[in-house]
């Protein structure tokens, strides 16, 4: 009788420990499960290095590695690229963190199919502005599938991308979906040196004045690791 192994193997391109950096986990050591490959080119993007390459690791190889950097089972978050493009793999991985006790993170665009996501598992949608050059790749059905543990993320770069996210917020009653609604400065994708905000494309002081001013039901949010870290350092 001929037995059929199916092996889940997923293109990684790294995972390592840091800190949580934009979310209202931000502050938490978390470890990271960065998928290689994403179907968008946002214009600020500045995870290009996960486009190519990486490495072909199975279920249990990232689990071990994973338990190896967490040993006390906390914080997981799988991101890229687009995680989802390898959902095949990932779903059961992330089936697999969260039977050995994790807290698990999604981070994902939103433009595949989120309905075999885990419900346990915390999704983090940014939903692309149109200055990022991917305006309107959120798949809308996807709002069906958030829960209110969820969080939504608009990263901005101007005025622009502030009234499209304000208005998107608005039309899909997002503050009464999920558990926050975040709105970030974009950083520029060169940036280096200066642990500042001077690296932003969008003044955080600025789009702070927007928001009170117009009493947004949103929380801004700043990339922290940007602000701990040099900005051009990647694993962190
Ligand atoms: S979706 Fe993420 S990884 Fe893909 S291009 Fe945009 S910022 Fe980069």
């Amino acid at each position: 009788m001929l037995v059929e192994c199916f092996a889940a193997f997923m293109q990684i391109t790294e995972i390592y420990k840091s800190l949580q950096g934009e979310s209202t986990y931000a502050g938490l050591p978390c470890v990271f499960v960065r998928l290689t490959g994403c179907n968008l080119r946002c214009s600020w993007c500045d995870s290009e290095y996960t486009f190519q390459g990486g490495h072909k690791m199975s279920i249990e190889e990232v689990c071990h590695e994973v338990a190896h950097l967490s040993p006390q089972r906390a914080l997981v978050e799988i991101t890229g690229g687009e995680p989802m493009l390898q959902e095949r793999e990932v779903v059961p991985l992330m089936c697999r963190l969260l039977d050995e006790g994790y807290r698990v993170l999604l981070e994902t665009s939103g433009e595949r199919p989120l309905e075999q996501v885990p419900a346990a598992v915390i999704k983090i949608v940014d939903v692309k502005c149109p200055d990022s050059g991917e305006g309107y790749t959120f798949r809308l059905e996807n709002l069906e599938t958030l829960i209110p543990h969820d969080e939504i993320k608009f990263v901005l770069s101007g005025r622009a991308d502030y009234e499209f996210a304000r208005e998107f917020a608005d039309r899909h009653r997002l503050r009464e979906r999920v558990n926050a609604v975040l709105f970030s400065p974009a950083f520029r994708k060169d940036a280096a040196g200066a642990r500042d905000s001077s690296h932003c494309l969008l003044d955080p002081q600025l789009l702070a004045q927007w928001m009170i001013e117009d009493d947004v039901p949103a929380r801004l949010g700043l990339q922290l690791h940007k602000f701990i870290w040099d900005p051009a350092v990647k694993g962190v």
